[in-house]
């Protein structure tokens, strides 16, 4: 970067304005405006030029100075990329109009033309990832929110907006887990967070594209909460519900002051600040969440595979954001579940209405953003459009609901607001398909302004009187290839061919040469010319005013057109869960207040779909009084980790208020779901994090209560059988016996020993997978059945794989001794002898070689295990013996 006071005198004018600018926004990249480029320079273009992709040249005439740049318009895009990487975009626009003095208005206007002053240029806006409104920058079934974290003596802040729908909710949090818990949840592109603390939240979540740090200041709770007071011109924000919440406001005190300095506007489709508490909904912790695959699979965090992707037939884009939210926000009030399973219960039986308000939604824009983007005053020509045509099906959208009478859908239809005056506002003026920019021009509807027709006359009229110059020219002159053209040079002109320049009359002036003609102009040509370009201006400059005004005057309706936008949305969500009921063949649930769960031919929602009609059903039945943990014990590979999640997604899918897949169930709504998964059977994360699993257990056991449903799965793995076997024993046993705890619990294991728990504690019942065993060949029958299993089958489901005969036979024989304890001659346990007894007799420890084998053996990945890896694994189980 160059500094220093001689370099900048040697700058040209113009790039002295630009290190001004850029000083005053050290950490984006300035987008400098100059005529129709944005252009870059220094270490902005550098950097820019490679994640944009586009060459990086040098400015000669102030010295080697780097430099790229980019049209204006296909700036988005390229904004889109930079924004993308986490970087802050600053864009300067020219607020002047260079070569006309006091034209555009904005702050004085340029110091005029002619090349000797410069016109003045201004940072309009600043766009970092959580500040993006425009559609190109934002993905649509997704909200993209910006969020502050804040820490006081006590508590937590937490708050975060979508400042292209209007959200801003916050809330305190009583721990660091909660809170980064909480935006993991959230999953902000951009997270703000005091200087002092930008270490600590360096690593929150990999959705955080920016972690921008602000000064103290702006979090302190008085600067803040005044902030926030002074924006809502209110004198408490008790009427907010944020009373005893300082920890909060200070968190949204700094998100709207640095929202504010990136929009350099007053935000004014910000209105209010909601209140929220995590515990208000079915907790999922983060983990649970991965676990479960709600709304992002455990490979790769897309949507393939998830919950979400089977659920989610919505239309509109709101209707995709509301959705989403529902899942990772499952209610937990009874009455209200039932409502809107009462609801999705009438669009199921109702597929007629419901299927043609879903066709009629197909043509709804998205109307929060469309919103903000008037609020914003940053509507282009084309999103008003977008919001006449969405805002004229409203009515249409009204009617197919009227029939509806279930209360929730009943209150959703009296409640949408077509704002009809919005949509009339708009067709009065606006033309049905606009340009994109009102500078192209013709974007206000002939007969709307009577200034603006008769300029666009005077234009029109001049272009017809040049059209006829041409014919009448041709025949006064002779010169039949006479032509009449246009350029942004020399405007109008009348061009000859050389061959026919004698014929040309005394009162051309010549204008131009060309190699094979010559260009001329006529007093009265430049007449008409100026009438028409003048009129064409002052009507682009008029277009430009009545846009404006238009967009100023729809701002009045946001705040109406937003509650609409949340009943289409709200009534989108709720035909997604429906056509999923009804698709999927699911069943309402009764969903009560209390501890008993009753699922009579469960389905795992997900791995049904992909088992065409293959899926067996099972039954669940856990009260916490009676059975309160449930060990299920069975081979690898028989179904257990199916069964535990097709339940927490049952339960999960009926307090969101969605059918499930079960011919019968029976919720108590759970106040909490955990779900754990044994480090090594987490594919993603391997065995090196054994401790994490342990913190995740910890977790719970201090977390859960009897409101809770916690699945196990194979907890304990990540160590030695010993290890693992004890810790799984006495977790179950923290969880029966402690009074607090009492959580419901689904246990998998493929430690058989754990069945012996149902001996001493009343509430452990066995069940395990049923599986048949035929000529040695073990076959899995899906079936959920009472008792434990006596065998782990690890040898057959080895030969499933296809193992080598030798490998089986020989593993059979060591298990067989292993089994029988037997001893040889010096009174060791005779644990590897060969039953045929022809090769040599090892010796090995009990434990030692107990140990190892059965680790070998249990930890043998069959699914992923090929011929020459089976071989291989022969060998080494061989020099074990010879060990
Ligand atoms: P485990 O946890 O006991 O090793 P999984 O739950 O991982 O077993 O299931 C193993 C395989 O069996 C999976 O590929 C799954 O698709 C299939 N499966 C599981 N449960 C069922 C079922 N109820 N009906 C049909 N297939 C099932
Ligand atoms: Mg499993």
């Amino acid at each position: 970067m160059m500094s220093g006071r001689r370099e900048m005198k040697n700058l040209t004018p113009a790039m002295r304005q630009y290190m001004e600018i850029k000083g005053e926004n050290p950490d984006a990249i300035l987008f400098f405006r100059m005529g129709d480029f944005y252009e870059m320079f220094f270490d902005d273009a550098v950097t820019a030029s490679r994640i944009m992709g586009i060459a990086l040249t040098s400015r000669d005439r102030d010295r080697e100075i780097p430099m790229c740049g980019v049209p204006y318009h296909s700036a988005r895009s390229y904004i889109a990329k930079l924004v993308g990487e986490g970087l802050k975009v600053a864009v300067c626009e020219q607020v002047g109009d260079q070569g006309q003095a006091g034209a555009g208005g904005a702050g004085g206007g340029g110091v005029g033309g002619g090349g000797k002053g410069i016109v003045r240029r201004k940072v309009v806006r600043v766009i970092t990832p959580g500040t993006a409104v425009e559609d190109e920058l934002l993905e649509p079934g997704a909200n993209n929110f910006i969020a502050a974290a804040s820490v006081n003596s006590r508590k937590y802040g937490f708050a975060y907006m979508d400042l292209s729908t209007g959200e801003f909710l916050l809330t305190e949090l009583a721990s660091k887990e909660e809170l980064t818990d909480e935006i993991r949840r959230i999953r902000p592109l951009e997270l703000i967070v005091e200087r002092s603390r930008q270490a600590e939240f360096s690593s929150t979540d990999p959705s955080v594209k920016k972690l921008t740090p602000l000064p103290e200041y702006d979090f302190e709770e008085g600067v803040a909460a005044g902030r926030m007071k002074a924006h809502f011109r209110t004198h408490s924000l008790d009427g907010f519900g944020c009373s005893g919440l300082p920890a909060a406001v200070s968190a949204a005190g700094a998100l709207l002051h640095y929202i504010k300095g990136t929009q350099k506007t007053e935000l004014a489709h910000i209105r209010k600040c909601t209140p929220y508490f995590p515990d208000d909904y079915l907790v999922l912790d983060s983990t649970t969440r991965r676990n479960l695959e709600i709304t992002a699979n455990l490979r790769y965090a897309t949507k393939e595979g998830t919950l979400l992707e089977l659920l989610d037939t919505t239309s509109t884009a709101m209707g995709a954001r509301r959705l989403k939210s529902w899942l990772l926000h499952p209610l937990k009030d009874a009455s209200e579940i039932n409502r809107r399973l009462d609801a999705v219960e009438e669009l199921v039986e109702k597929r007629e209405a419901r299927e043609a308000l879903a066709s009629l939604f197909k043509d709804v824009y998205d109307l929060e953003r469309l919103c903000a983007r008037v609020s914003l005053a940053m509507a282009g020509p084309r999103d008003l459009a977008a919001l006449r045509n969405s805002l004229e099906k409203l009515p249409r959208v009204a009617e197919a609901a009227s029939d509806l009478r279930a209360p929730m859908l009943s209150e959703l239809s009296s409640n949408m607001d077509p704002v009809s005056e919005a949509a009339y506002a708009i067709g009065k003026a606006v033309v049905e398909n606009p340009p994109a920019t009102v500078r192209d021009g013709g974007v206000i509807r002939e007969g709307f302004d009577s200034a603006l027709d008769e300029l666009r006359e005077i234009g029109s009229g001049g272009k017809d009187w040049i059209a006829r110059l041409e014919a009448g020219e041709r025949r006064r002159t002779g010169i039949n290839s006479l032509k009449v053209g246009y350029n942004r040079v020399f405007g109008y002109y009348i061009e000859v061919t050389r061959t026919n320049l004698q014929s040309v009359p005394p009162e051309y002036t010549r204008k131009q040469t060309l190699v094979n003609a010559e260009r001329f102009v006529t007093g009265e040509l430049k007449e008409w010319e100026d009438r028409i370009l003048t009129a064409e201006e002052k009507a682009t400059e008029l277009e430009g005013e009545l846009f404006s005004d238009l967009v100023e005057t729809l701002s009045q309706y946001t705040e109406r057109i937003r509650s609409t936008a949340a009943v289409v949305s709200t009534l989108d969500a709720l035909i997604s869960l429906a056509r999923a009921s009804e698709r999927n063949g699911y069943a309402k649930p009764e969903v009560v207040e209390g501890t008993e769960i009753f699922i009579r031919d469960g389905r795992h929602p997900v791995v049904e779909a992909s088992a065409a009609g293959d899926f067996v059903p099972n039954d669940l039945s856990v009260d916490g009084s009676t059975s309160q943990v449930l060990v299920i014990t069975g081979p690898n590979m028989a179904g257990k980790s199916t069964y535990l999640r097709q339940n927490a997604l049952i339960v999960l899918m009926a307090q969101i208020g969605c059918f499930v897949p079960a011919a019968e169930a029976r919720i108590g709504v759970v106040d909490r779901i955990f779900t754990r998964v044994g480090a090594s059977d987490d594919l993603s994360r391997g065995q090196s994090t054994f401790m994490v699993e342990m913190n995740e257990t910890a977790n719970i056991l201090n977390n859960a209560t009897p409101g809770s449903l916690v699945i196990l799965d194979e907890i304990g793995r990540g160590t030695s059988t010993f290890d693992g076997l004890s810790i799984a024993w006495s977790v179950v046993e923290y969880i029966h016996d402690h009074p607090g705890l009492r959580a419901k619990t689904l246990f998998a294991t493929h430690y058989h020993e754990l069945t012996e728990l149902n001996l001493t504690k009343e509430r452990v019942k066995n069940y395990n997978m049923a599986v048949k065993e035929w000529n040695g060949e073990v076959i899995f029958l899906r079936k959920v059945v009472p008792g434990g299993s006596s065998s782990s089958y690890g040898i057959q489901v080895a030969k499933l794989a296809g193992l080598p005969d030798r490998v089986i036979e020989r593993a059979g024989e060591i298990l067989r001794n292993l089994e029988k304890g037997e001893l040889t001659e010096t009174g060791a346990p005779r644990l590897a002898a060969h039953a045929k007894g022809e090769e040599e007799i090892k010796q090995l420890s009990l434990l030692g070689a107990k140990d190892e084998l059965r680790e070998r053996l249990k930890t043998i990945d069959i699914e992923r295990t090929t011929p020459i890896e089976a071989l291989d694994l022969l060998h080494k189980l061989k020099m074990l013996l010879d060990e």
